[in-house]
């Protein structure tokens, strides 16, 4: 049994229903109500079957199980919605070892030293005489008494055991885990020493708004302004945003995110009412942090210094188009980065050119009206560069003209839709003053000297995974063939639509898509994701691994390396795996096809309103219908000749 069955047998999903405000009343033995996720108030259609743990509204046909309610009804993402369920019933995702209690047990205690110091610090800014140089510096930045409270603004003395003594003396811990906290110093010589000292401080917080490190900004003249906690169990910078904790529901609601570059601009932005803000550690974003904020918005708005495109531009080399930053953590952001980071999100990079010289911290407290017509204002990332990174050339001479294009080309190339990429080649064209023909020369010549960007094939060590060759399940064995041989798309699709054309009724209760064939969440979910980053999974299916949650990448890759017994031919291969998939794929609308028909059935037999009930026997029919098409062994035009023939001897 899969993780999700389990947590769907120890669910009730009429609970689960009722539980998200749905008010639902027993009809027979099923329950029925308004749906949720239509607007209507005239017939309750919308069905919640607790015997097969699923609902279905007939009207809008939305439908589904326990995973795919709360995911549609809440907003949430798949793995996110498989852990709280599973904290909700007591399923354990993982194997629990003693290594892993343990290291659980490491980072509570962390959790707590970082809460612990949070508060020490706070105090010693709000009420300590030492504190007054924090004091004097908030005042200095214009951040208000709540700003300080809100954030839990704090000030590390300029000491170098004031931090430790009070951990230790006053809270029992041990130096050594206060060493593992990032929060002392070991000395060579023996003993250990405060890392923050003379410091403004700002807690750092996960999105759950758990304390994980401390970022210091220097109040004397110590050589680094800013000073961040190390990489500690907890703290690992590049999967941080600051403010990310406040920020969620203001990130939601507005569907925009707005990504500056200091903690203070944060707290300006806040302070002023613009609760979207977060800023990430050090200047670029990186792949976990764009995976952080895209469960939230697909929207985001970048601030950036009205020189950084152009300056970059240069710094790094633009047609240097290697991975090289796909791992590492870039201390600049590059434009071929951020184009990188809109594909992961699968949304739009908007850029928000900031005065020169001012960052969003001054023109906020100068005047925040500008600052929300900036916004405004802001460029889709690619309309962007279009601007700047051409703004100091002479287009009119040919010098020029070739400068521009080789700036702009590579960032062109990286674009992985292809119909963006030929409207931005147009543009392109017509900035520069070429033939299209003549950038789309240059863009493709850059595409194709970026070696393996189509490659289709898996990397052969991916995965390693033992138990490949046990057999699956019909349903994972199509999936794991439309993940393979993306070919068989095409015929598995045609094979379930191909007889729907003449049920018309059926529109909306039968789609004849490959979804509704996948009924195991997990699978659906993959087969989801495989959609939205196709570019990506075309481009380079490790990447599209690596994006996906835990619990779908190990699925996805015992799918991806699954072979089957017997293999199939090499000869005519492609032919083969899709003859077997439009096979299995009808194999299991027989299923879906009877699933469907019962649940309308029950309907039918309940249902109080005359034309609901009208329509839903009209639809019943159809499928009946179908059903026997479906089902019944379709004869060749062979038999048929010959029954007829027979029918005639007689
Ligand atoms: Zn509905």
């Amino acid at each position: 049994m899969s993780v999700t069955d389990d947590i769907k047998q120890r669910l009730d999903i009429v609970d689960l229903i009722r539980g998200s405000g749905v008010d639902l009343r027993k009809a027979g033995r099923n329950f029925t109500g308004f749906c949720p996720f239509h607007p209507n108030a005239r017939t309750p259609a919308f069905y919640v079957f607790p015997e097969t743990q699923s609902y279905y509204c007939f009207s809008c046909h939305a439908s589904g199980d326990a995973f795919g309610f709360v995911m549609a009804r809440q907003g949430l993402d798949f793995g996110e919605v498989l852990r709280e369920l599973a904290g909700r019933t007591g399923v354990q995702l993982e194997e629990r070892t003693p290594q892993r209690e343990q290291e659980d047990a490491t980072r509570a205690r962390l959790r707590q030293i970082n809460e612990d110091a949070a508060v020490y610090w706070h105090h010693v800014l709000v009420h300590t005489q030492k504190g007054q140089i924090g004091r004097d510096y908030v005042a200095r930045r214009k951040l208000t008494a709540a700003t300080v409270e809100t954030w839990q603004l704090g000030y590390a003395a300029d000491d170098w055991s004031d931090l430790l003594r009070y951990l230790t003396d006053r809270k029992g811990y041990q130096p050594e885990e206060l060493e593992t906290a990032g929060l002392v110093i070991k000395r060579e010589s023996g003993g250990y020493y405060d890392r923050f000292r003379n410091r403004l401080i700002f807690p750092i917080r996960n999105p759950k708004g758990e304390i994980i490190g401390f970022g210091g900004r220097a109040l004397g003249d110590d050589h680094a302004k800013y000073m961040n906690s190390p990489e500690t169990p907890l703290f690992h910078k590049s999967h941080v945003l600051y403010g990310i904790d406040l920020a969620r529901e203001a990130i939601r609601r507005q569907d925009a995110v707005v990504v500056v570059e200091g903690y203070v601009d944060v707290l300006m932005a806040h302070q002023a009412g613009f609760g979207n803000v977060v800023a990430p550690m050090g200047t670029a974003l990186t792949a976990d942090q764009v995976g952080i904020i895209k469960k939230l918005t697909r929207s985001v708005y970048l601030a950036l210094d009205a020189d950084a495109a152009g300056a970059n531009a240069t710094l790094k080399g633009l047609q240097t188009l290697r991975d090289g930053m796909d791992t590492t953590v870039v201390p600049v952001p590059t434009p071929h980065g951020y184009i990188r980071w809109e594909r992961e999100l699968d949304g739009v990079i908007k850029i928000i050119a900031l005065p020169p010289g001012r960052d969003p911290d001054e023109v906020i407290q100068a005047d925040p009206a500008e600052w929300r017509a900036l916004v405004a204002a802001a460029l889709p990332l690619m309309d962007y560069y279009i601007l700047h990174l051409t703004a100091n050339l002479a287009l009119g001479s040919a010098k020029g003209k070739a400068e521009a294009v080789d700036r702009l080309a590579p960032l062109v190339a990286a674009i992985a839709n292809p119909v963006e990429r030929a409207h931005y080649m147009q543009q392109v064209a017509d900035k520069v003053g070429l033939a299209e023909r003549v950038i789309r020369d240059v863009v493709e010549r850059v595409r194709r000297g970026k070696p393996g960007s189509l490659r289709v094939e898996l990397p052969r060590d991916m995965g390693g995974l033992d138990g490949a060759s046990t057999s699956l399940s019909a349903e994972d064995q199509l999936l794991s063939l439309l993940l393979r041989f993306p070919i068989v798309q095409d015929t598995v699709e045609s094979e379930l639509s191909k007889d729907l054309g003449q049920f018309p009724d059926l529109a909306g209760d039968i789609r004849g898509s490959v979804a509704e064939t996948l009924t195991h969440i997990e699978n659906r979910q993959l087969w989801q994701t495989r959609l939205d980053h196709a570019a990506l999974f075309a481009a380079d299916p490790t990447a599209w691994l690596e994006q996906l949650d835990p619990y779908l990448r190990e699925r996805a890759q015992r799918l991806l390396t699954y072979t089957e017994t017997p293999e199939l031919p090499t000869v005519n291969r492609l032919h083969h795996a899709s003859e077997l998939a439009a096979k299995i794929a009808a194999e299991i609308r027989r299923t879906v096809v009877v699933n469907r028909k019962n649940q309308i059935k029950t309907i039918f037999e309940v249902v109080q309103d005359g034309a609901d009930q009208q329509l839903l026997g009209k639809r019943l029919h159809a499928l009946l219908d179908y059903h026997n098409l479906v089902t019944t062994p379709r004869r060749s035009t062979f038999y048929r000749d010959l029954g007829n023939r027979l029918e005639q001897l007689k």
